[in-house]
């Protein structure tokens, strides 16, 4: 056994990323590191999968079944991209046709310009939206007036929202919009796990009004000429560009179709004064793989069972972060066959509109390179904390129901020229309240040479995953250099 090798299990954006950042850092310190890489299905990728289906025109329809962009704000996906050589293929949202509509009394009805992320920043189109009710825009202004709350304690988003903004602000925004993002209940989700800027916004400036009109002004006086880059970012052939460069450009030994099963302590190794363990890990093909650090990019509750034996208070910790199920139904249409204009990036629906889908994407206004000229790719959401039953669906099902809520909603009557219908179970983990302190101690209660990294932890979307998994594979490869 190379004493400097370290195992990685799964192959999605986190494993994928915590290999080339063991890699850099190998090449960084000029020492000779090895690393293994485990993914059990037949793909790289992970929850990142793009469908591509010609036929249609000089371009194919560009399909996700995760995914659809990154937050360009949080650099770190952007920065791999580019260690990669792959940012010529950065594609930005369409932003000049940036405009979110949320589902209101069953009509789709615009976000009112300067609502940023929750708060108004624009008086007049803020007083003139229907969305609103005139008591609820009068409480959402009490923001300004109401005192910060000064402790660090958690709360939930809901907690949050209604002390700040009031009922209404949940209801018609904060919940599709910001709980949307999680697939969250917005009565469970931590605002420290899942929005602390919000609470530092708070403290710092009094009100979140007041924090989104200095930081609208800061960002006017960056970008005079409002030339910042698009808000999200995805790639011209879709988002598993990413993970294709990675994969490629990943030297070591990457194994697909390879389940990591059990985990045990095979023997103890003296480093300087101290014993270290040496791990036996028994794999789906029979094989076995001795190591003395494991990086653990999977779903919490598979880290939870590989480490039942070893580190049962981990492990009964890590079982703790639940997960939801989601799925997405993309629908393929002539252009001409839609009366609707897709102004926008799509409709988010309140929990209060009782509907059975979440909210739906229009992909091809979104962003450029996703549907041939003349058509147009939309996409429902289903599942979550939102609409459950809905993953029990039948796929025969589900196409007539997505079907009725486009033409409810949109009015949309045409009969899809193709659908494609992704489901993933068990595959959005909740930042339920105290979900930090929660992590802290999984942390805290991991052996040495044991890493736990990726989307359960600290921070869901892609760039978050990035940043955690290089961070991790540079605290997994010090700990020799140390050593
Ligand atoms: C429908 C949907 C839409 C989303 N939209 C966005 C978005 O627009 N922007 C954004 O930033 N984020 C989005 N997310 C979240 C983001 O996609 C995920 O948080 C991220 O991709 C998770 O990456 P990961 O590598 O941590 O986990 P995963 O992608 O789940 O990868 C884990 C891998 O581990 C493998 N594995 C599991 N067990 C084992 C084992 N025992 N041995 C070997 N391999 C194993 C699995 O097969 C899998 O490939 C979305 C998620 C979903 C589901």
């Amino acid at each position: 056994m190379n004493p400097n090798h370290v195992t990685i299990v799964g192959g999605g954006i986190t494993g994928l990323s915590a290999a080339w950042y063991v890699q850099q850092e190998a090449a960084r310190r000029r020492v000779d590191i090895t690393y293994t890489l485990l993914e059990q299905s037949d793909r790289w990728g992970g929850k990142i999968l793009t469908e591509t289906v010609a036929g249609y025109g000089a371009r194919p329809f560009i399909i996700e079944a995760g995914p659809d962009s990154f937050l360009s704000q949080k650099p770190w996906a952007a920065q791999l991209a580019r260690e990669l050589g792959i940012a010529d293929q950065f594609l930005p949202t369409n932003d000049g046709r940036r405009q979110t509509f949320i589902l209101h009394n069953s009509r789709p009805t615009p976000l009112p310009d300067g609502v940023m992320l929750i708060a108004p920043t624009k008086i007049k189109p803020f007083l003139q939206s229907r969305l609103i009710s005139p008591w609820g825009k009068l409480r959402m202004g009490l923001d300004w007036f109401i005192p910060p709350k000064t402790d660090d304690d958690d709360e939930t988003l809901a907690q949050f929202i209604q002390r700040r903004l009031g009922q209404e602000a949940l209801d018609k925004i904060a919940e599709p919009l910001l709980s949307g993002i999680y697939n969250a209940d917005a009565e469970l989700q931590s605002i420290m796990a899942t929005f602390p800027r919000f609470r530092a916004m708070e403290k710092e400036h009094g009100s979140l009004i007041k924090a989104m009109l200095a930081a609208k002004k800061s960002r006017a006086q960056a970008s005079p000429n409002g030339d910042a880059p698009g808000m999200f970012t995805s790639f011209k052939p879709g988002m598993e560009e990413l993970t294709q460069a990675l994969r490629e450009q990943l030297t070591g030994d990457c194994r697909l179709g390879i389940k990591a099963e059990r985990l045990e302590i095979r023997d103890w190794r003296l480093t300087g004064d101290l014993q270290s363990p040496i791990y036996q890990l028994h794999l789906s093909d029979g094989s076995t793989l001795l190591t003395n650090t494991i990086i653990l990019a999977v779903p919490s509750f598979i880290s939870a069972s590989l480490l039942a034996d070893i580190a049962p208070q981990a492990a009964e910790t890590l079982r703790q972060i639940r997960y939801v199920s989601t799925g997405t139904v993309s629908l393929a249409y002539k252009r001409d066959e839609i009366d609707h204009p897709l102004n926008g990036f799509g409709i988010v629906i309140p929990r209060s509109e009782r509907r059975r889908i979440n909210a739906v994407t229009w992909s091809s206004t979104k962003f450029e390179h996703r549907a041939p000229e003349g058509f147009a790719l939309l996409r429902v959401f289903f599942g979550g904390s939102r609409t459950p039953e809905m993953m029990d669906v039948a796929d025969d099902a589900l196409l007539p129901i997505a079907q009725a809520e486009l033409q409810q909603m949109m009015g949309i009557t045409a009969v899809p020229l193709f659908h494609r219908i992704y489901r993933w179970q068990n595959s959005n983990p909740q930042y339920d309240v105290g979900h930090l302190e929660r992590v802290a101690a999984i942390e805290a209660s991991l052996p040495p040479g044991i890493f736990v990294t990726g989307s359960p932890y600290r921070g869901v979307g892609i760039p978050d995953c990035v940043k955690q998994a290089k961070d991790t594979a540079v605290q997994a490869v010090s700990n020799w250099v140390i050593a």
